[in-house]
């Protein structure tokens, strides 16, 4: 009885090493789903949402925004702060000054579909990182844009 009883012991652990094994084998020649980052990044997904920005008018790189104010009062958590001057040549004001308080979006995008001038995008940047929370309160979206105004 204890000779059929060690037997079906070793036939059982066989078996659950033989599952298990089969386990292993099977993901060490499956492609992996890690990226080595940062030298490599995963691929985003279409949809993806990053921090708001701001697009350029493609004419005269000026930001596309003309200062309406409607995104910054659409806005649930009051991220927004949006000014505008009036160039002497033109109708419409241009944006001068917007910040994003990043620390308390929630990438609703209300601002993105209320802006009448399509001048709102998601960006793609999702490696955000700083040593303080203050470096994400006011981050300015006109940087790096053109300005018909000399500061
Ligand atoms: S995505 Fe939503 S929470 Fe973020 S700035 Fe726009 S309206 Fe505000
Ligand atoms: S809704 Fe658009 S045009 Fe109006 S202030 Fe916001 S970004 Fe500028």
């Amino acid at each position: 009885m204890n000779g059929y009883r060690y037997l079906a012991g070793i036939v059982t652990g066989s078996v659950s090493l033989l599952k298990g094994m089969r386990v292993t084998f099977a993901n060490m020649v499956s492609r992996p789903h890690t990226v080595q980052w940062p030298r490599q990044t995963a691929p985003l997904p279409a949809r993806f949402r990053g921090h708001i920005r701001m697009l350029a008018d493609e004419e005269t790189g000026f930001p596309r925004c003309f200062a309406c104010g409607s995104c910054a009062r659409i806005c649930p958590s009051a991220c927004i702060t949006v000014q505008g001057r009036k160039p002497g040549d033109r109708k419409k004001k241009v944006a001068v000054r917007f910040l994003l308080d990043f620390t308390k979006c929630s990438l609703c995008g209300l601002c993105v579909e209320s802006c009448p001038a399509r001048a709102l995008a998601f960006s793609r940047d999702y490696a955000l990182a700083g040593y303080r929370d203050t470096e994400f309160r006011t981050m300015d979206l006109l940087e790096g844009l053109a300005s018909p105004f000399q500061f």
